[in-house]
């Protein structure tokens, strides 16, 4: 049962001195309740306070870690069912999976567009995170040969070892040493087994079930064991079946806290067909629909971009808008006779601004100003890209000693703003530039200053 501020407030020493960035021991209280903040923020707190803590806010969906450092991938950690309620936390994981039973040149084709194909959109990078390696037929040392080839192949992969060998999971396991994969997988019968090489390895297991009934109990055994961390696979191989699994899980842990059923799904649309158009719809449903890893049989750009943005977009938090830093931005080389152009610190027109400009290959200063993400008419409107607001930034930013003249250009709809920013910024001269920013190539090109 989660606990409210009120009560974490009371298990916290109240000192009041802010060393948990947050001014008062209440304020605190309130944001762990609200999963904003970890209790371990807090230095004075007691141990036996954190467990408790802890313990009552961890999200109902359990958070795993997979490997170390930059590359670390970190799944679960949900709290609700629908992104509109709060937010969805960590996206899913877009895996690629390698077989025992696969010739080296399709291994390494895989390695290769694992490493290769990644993508730059408003500024996030995406790309694919975890390679699956299969111990397809049942032998530990080609088992490991792949496993050892996908870890010299790929720095920033992060591995699942499959196998329905215990012992073979541990050899794969141990090779990986620090980067610490995730382990596949445990069924009723090699439940203890299992859970003892997970225990060794300090990693997550993976029930294998064959429906979500035996999902449970297989959980359960696994817990019983002493594992903490897990994901599941509930057997699912049609996309229906996969969807409703997905769903009855997620509802379970995150309504009825059923503890059983707490973890991130791990769901394979590669078992699911053999056209890939088909694999990719299927991927797209459960990444929509709270996969924690999907599996698919190879990486194409024209499959994995989409399913990338389709992620990015799903789990961009609705409620935090996505920004760039306010600063000065030197496009293609300015100089002292670039224009200069100012607009807010949305990520989205940032990057329309910055694209139409670096198009243009006119150098220009773009001066974006925090707008608190806001796009340019609503920051204006909420009093966060007014007159004296932009004056300032201007006159803080430098610019007039970059440049050798004083025309400010600000495209879109602020005609409004002129007459009251040329009271605030006398030595300069506010130009309405053009509605929309497919018009500022010709509009920079045909720009002088004006004196
Ligand atoms: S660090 Fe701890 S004691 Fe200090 S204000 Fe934060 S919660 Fe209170």
């Amino acid at each position: 049962m989660a606990l409210t501020g009120i009560q974490i407030l009371k298990m916290l020493p109240k000192k009041n001195c802010g060393e948990c960035s947050i001014p008062t021991c209440l304020a605190f209280a309130m944001k762990v309740a609200a999963g904003q903040v970890e209790i371990d923020d807090c230095p004075y707190v007691s141990d036996e306070a954190k467990a408790t803590i802890g313990e009552a806010s961890a999200p109902p969906i359990r958070t795993i870690k997979l490997g170390t450092g930059e590359s670390q991938f970190t799944m679960g950690a949900e709290t609700c069912l629908y992104r509109h309620e709060k937010r969805f936390v960590n996206q899913t994981g877009i895996a690629v999976l390698t077989s025992t039973d696969m010739s080296d040149a399709d291994v390494d084709g895989r390695i290769e567009r694992f490493n290769r194909l990644e993508y730059e959109r408003v500024g996030v990078i995406m790309m694919a995170d975890l390679i699956a390696v299969k111990d397809a037929k049942n032998d530990e040392a080609s088992f490991t040969a792949l496993v050892q080839k996908v870890l010299d192949g790929s720095a920033r992969a992060n591995l699942i070892l499959m196998s329905d060998s215990a012992a073979t999971l541990a050899a794969g396991a141990k090779l990986c040493g620090e980067r610490t994969p995730l382990l596949y997988g445990a069924t009723l019968d090699n439940a203890k087994e299992m859970a003892a090489v997970a225990q060794e390895a300090g990693a997550a297991m993976t029930v294998k079930a064959t429906n979500l009934d035996n999902c449970v109990e297989v959980s359960e055994a696994l817990m019983a064991a002493g594992l903490k961390d897990l994901a599941i696979d509930t057997g699912a191989r049609t996309v229906r079946a996969a969807f409703e699994d997905n769903v009855v899980a997620r509802r379970a842990a995150v309504r009825n806290k059923f503890k059983p059923l707490g973890f991130p799904t791990v769901t394979f649309p590669c078992d699911m067909c053999d056209d890939p158009m088909m694999e990719a719809m299927i991927a797209s449903v459960l990444i929509a629909k709270y996969a924690g890893i999907i599996v698919l049989s190879d990486l194409q750009g024209d499959i994995l971009f989409p399913l990338l943005l389709e992620r990015l977009n799903i789990f961009t938090d609705p409620q935090r808008p996505m920004v760039v830093t306010q600063d000065v931005y030197p496009l293609t080389g300015p100089g002292e006779d670039s224009p200069v152009v100012i607009t807010c610190n949305f990520s989205l027109t940032y990057f329309i601004v910055s694209g139409e400009i670096e198009g243009s290959k006119v150098p220009t200063w773009l001066l974006i100003k925090d707008t608190e993400g806001l796009s340019v008419l609503t920051a204006w409107a909420a009093g966060k890209f007014g007159a004296d607001m932009i004056a300032k930034f201007v006159n803080d930013s430098g610019m007039a000693e970059k440049v050798n003249h004083r025309d400010l250009i600000i495209p879109g709809y602020l005609a409004s703003l002129k007459g009251e920013l040329e009271e605030e910024l006398p030595d300069w001269k506010i130009i309405i530039g053009p509605r929309e920013a497919g018009h500022l190539p010709v509009f920079l090109k045909e720009w002088k200053p004006s004196k």
